[in-house]
């Protein structure tokens, strides 16, 4: 049996996503005896120039995590689009922007400025800030150039599937890359692989008492949680209501921790923030403003707490430019 060509790239990523493919255990040994790798920047010293020289669409599959954050992330993502027969956003930053979309909230001059002049173990007297291009009496230094907004992978190229995590379930990375190698019959091109239709809600297994109010928010920080009684009820923010299942409840089950929604939306939600707003409408015991606001503001960094996943393709997108 020929191998499968395969490539990994990490955009702006932390490297879980890499790191969630070696998880798989002994299976890698298998992913090794069906996949030829022809880029795998973590694992393995490929260079661009070998990707750029290869025929376009013979890497037959191209598992892509991180965002685009910057110029460099652009060019790879296009290159490997070219080169690639099917291309996965693979992980939570390339599906919806991830953590790094966070940064979408303040915008690169707030972001340069805090990491070069403001941070207090900062010392910069003359104030100098990277350029792209900088010239030195060697000649011309260049660095790639950061992005005013994080995007994710499919607002910058034509996406094939999506499998969602931060970082994607190991099972079911080793499902995805099974169904590639078996070639068995792919679902329609656009779907979300490696995860189910219903939210994280519908397989939990915690009580729900109907019509239960909450009065203010309790902080994770401060609070032993119940581990048989939903977050919500515990007045413990958790985005199981507008999540996708697919990670087996990693956090909810297993670590009783709230899901702060890594495994993006289920179908029919256009916005995780907005669908959680109207959740929290129905648990909040307040009808008036000033209790409803009361209660709110018990919540440190709702938008943060809403959009930690999902803020480059949530409508909102990025801060409003001034
Ligand atoms: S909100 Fe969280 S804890 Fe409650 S049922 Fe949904 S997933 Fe379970
Ligand atoms: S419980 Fe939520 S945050 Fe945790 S892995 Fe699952 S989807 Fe992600």
């Amino acid at each position: 049996m020929s191998k499968i060509k395969v490539a990994v790239y990490w955009g702006a990523a932390c490297g879980g996503c890499d790191v969630a493919i070696l998880d798989i255990h002994e299976k890698v040994l298998a992913v090794n005896e069906a996949c030829e790798f022809f880029l795998w920047p973590v694992a393995m010293d490929f260079k661009y120039q070998d990707v750029e020289a290869l025929p376009d669409g013979h890497i037959d599959l191209t598992l892509y995590d991180g965002a685009i954050r910057n110029s460099e992330n652009r060019h790879v993502a296009e290159l490997l689009r070219k080169k690639s027969k099917l291309l996965v956003a693979f992980g939570s930053c390339a599906h919806t922007g991830g953590i790094p979309a966070l940064a979408n909230f303040y915008g690169i001059e707030a972001i340069r400025n805090r990491a070069y002049l403001e941070t207090p173990s900062t010392v910069n007297p003359e104030r100098i800030i990277p350029q792209p291009s900088v010239q030195v009496p060697e000649g011309e230094i260049t660095i790639p150039e950061m992005y005013d907004q994080v995007l994710s992978l499919d607002q910058v190229v034509d996406v094939d599937y999506y499998v969602p995590g931060c970082p994607p379930n190991p099972e079911r990375i080793w499902e995805v890359l099974a169904a590639v190698v078996s070639a068995a019959p792919l679902p329609p091109r656009g779907s979300v692989i490696g995860a189910s239709e219903r939210s994280l809600c519908d397989g939990c297994e915690r009580s729900r008492t109907e019509d239960k109010k909450i009065s203010g928010f309790r902080r994770m920080a401060t609070t032993i949680p119940d581990p048989a009684v939903c977050f919500l009820d515990q007045g413990l923010l958790c985005l199981g209501p507008v999540t996708r299942d697919g990670c087996g409840l990693q956090c909810v089950k297993a670590s009783n921790m709230p899901c702060r929604g890594c495994y993006g939306l289920p179908p029919g939600i256009l916005d995780q923030g907005a669908k959680m707003i109207a959740s929290l409408g129905s648990v909040i015991d307040a009808r008036e403003p000033d209790d409803i606001k009361k209660i709110v503001d018990t919540l440190p960094d709702p938008a943060g707490y809403f959009y930690r996943f999902s803020m480059s393709t949530s409508l909102l997108q990025r801060r409003r430019p001034s």
